[in-house]
């Protein structure tokens, strides 16, 4: 395996970062989980885009253009030979002293690592997945955006650590006032008498690039699709529910604690949606 590290390719084993990096330190970084098709990279610009806006949130300094990085992540994924796969993207704030300050890390890194992922089994995208609701609340955007996806992850990871504790894959996570704001790694969605809705951002959400495939799939079948704040009892009250990311792809939900959502399988509109985002993705419309 290589691995892209500031400006070449490297072996596995090469591929190494200082321990002074403010990265390792405090999480002091940004990145983006993205995938290729058919080695064609999906939504490349919309992740860029958000790894941009990512940086700049966290005032970080990326030392190469744009171009410079599309032209690397190309480079990795045909180094990979996969035809299939999953992106991490990665830019760390560089190796400074150990204050919190990063005015003392003088060049931010940047890494490219391609591999195979599967988040889920295979089956629970035909028989869904449950859910159970976290008691572990998101930050308020006030305290951090959900826009940024940094590298401070801890707070997911804590959910999805309860989640695991109690034999679950995927944990629902509300807000401070008690909305739903996504899962640990998954935008969520709902459907009620026929519409889709899902929590807007300013509930917690990240702007999910998949949540906007579906919202653009929604748009062309004609679904009605909304952004709603919603709660526990909308979840439990739904017809469908499902999630998508870029991991997760989208996979239908069937019990959140102890309730089955409508039916208790993968409903109609979740399989209307799922089957044009495999469309999507196979290569077909792939741009
Ligand atoms: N929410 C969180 C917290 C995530 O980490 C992810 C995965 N990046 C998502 C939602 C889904 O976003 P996307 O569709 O852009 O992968």
């Amino acid at each position: 395996m290589k691995i892209w590290l500031d400006g070449k390719l490297v072996d596995k084993e090469d591929a190494v970062l200082s321990v002074f990096d403010h990265g390792t330190l405090y999480g002091d970084g940004v990145f983006e989980g993205i995938r290729f098709y058919n080695g064609k990279i999906f939504r490349l610009e919309e992740h860029m885009s958000r790894m941009f806006d990512s940086a700049r949130y966290i005032s970080l300094t990326v030392p190469f253009s744009c171009e410079e990085l599309t032209a690397a992540l190309l480079e990795t994924v045909a180094a990979s030979g996969l035809p299939d796969g999953y992106i991490r993207f990665v830019f760390t704030r560089g190796a400074g002293s150990l204050g919190l300050s990063p005015s003392s890390c003088k060049k931010a890194s940047v890494f490219i690592i391609v591999d195979k992922i599967a988040l889920y089994p295979a089956e629970l995208y035909t028989n869904g997945l449950e859910l159970m609701t976290s008691s572990v609340r998101r930050p308020s955007p006030a305290a951090l955006s959900p826009q940024v996806k940094s590298l401070n992850y801890i707070n997911n990871i804590m959910a999805k650590t309860e989640a695991a504790r109690r034999g679950f894959l995927e944990a629902l996570m509300l807000n401070e006032q008690g909305n739903v704001a996504e899962c640990t790694g998954d935008n969520l969605f709902i459907v009620k008498n026929g519409t889709v809705h899902t929590p807007p951002v300013t509930d917690g959400a990240l702007d999910g690039i998949t949540r906007r495939v579906v919202l653009e799939i929604c748009h062309e079948l004609g679904i009605p699709a909304v952004e709603s704040t919603m709660n526990r009892y909308t979840v439990i009250c739904a017809d469908e529910c499902f999630l998508t990311g870029t991991a997760a792809e989208v996979i239908p939900v069937c019990k959140l604690d102890d309730t089955l959502i409508g039916s208790g399988n993968p409903g109609s509109v979740t399989v209307r949606i799922l089957a044009r985002f495999h469309e999507l993705t196979s290569g077909n419309d792939n741009p």
